[in-house]
């Protein structure tokens, strides 16, 4: 079976992000999105509530389904038996960390390939970063992130 796992924060999903799981369902016969969960970031969302938020923007996607792995992601692809690692490139800023990343994983598990898959052209501009700012201020959302989710962002920022 061929697995693909696209690993990241999700903090929260974008639209971006939405549009790289589309893509990759035609290519593999399982996508699985790997929410990480970092000690060294900082995130709005814990990781069940980014879980929950993706699970919501593809209900009825064929082929995937989203986990949680607080370890490396080398060793989740291991125990699932997969050998594809997927990550979205938007612009050159992109290209330096995930290359770095890409040979530190292919040191750690060589067995393991990481794919990298250009952002389309009208989600290239588009981070999670810039979700949570805009949504701070009260900035307009549409077409950014699935409504469920700038709801999510509001009722969070509000509690805050
Ligand atoms: P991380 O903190 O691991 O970078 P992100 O949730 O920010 O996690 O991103 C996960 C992956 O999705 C990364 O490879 C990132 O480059 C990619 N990505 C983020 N936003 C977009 C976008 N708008 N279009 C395509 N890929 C994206």
């Amino acid at each position: 079976m061929r697995i693909a796992v696209y690993p990241g924060s999700f903090d929260p999903i974008t639209v971006g992000h939405l549009d790289i799981i589309r893509r990759l369902i035609p290519l593999y016969d399982e996508v699985v999105v790997l929410v990480s969960h970092s000690t060294n970031k900082s995130y709005l969302f814990g990781a069940e509530e980014r879980k929950e938020m993706l699970e919501e923007s593809f209900h009825g996607m064929p082929n995937v389904r989203v986990d949680i792995y607080e370890g490396l992601t080398v060793d989740y692809l291991k125990k699932i038996n997969a050998k594809v690692i997927v990550r979205g490139l938007r612009a050159v800023v992109d290209f330096e960390y995930e290359m770095a990343m890409a040979n530190m994983n292919k040191k750690l598990a060589p067995e393991i390939e990481t794919a990298l898959i250009f952002a389309s052209p009208d989600c290239y501009y588009i981070s999670s970063r810039a979700i949570k700012e805009i949504a701070r201020f009260g900035g307009n959302l549409d077409g950014l992130v699935p409504a469920h989710v700038h709801q999510r962002l509001l009722y969070k920022l509000q509690i805050k």
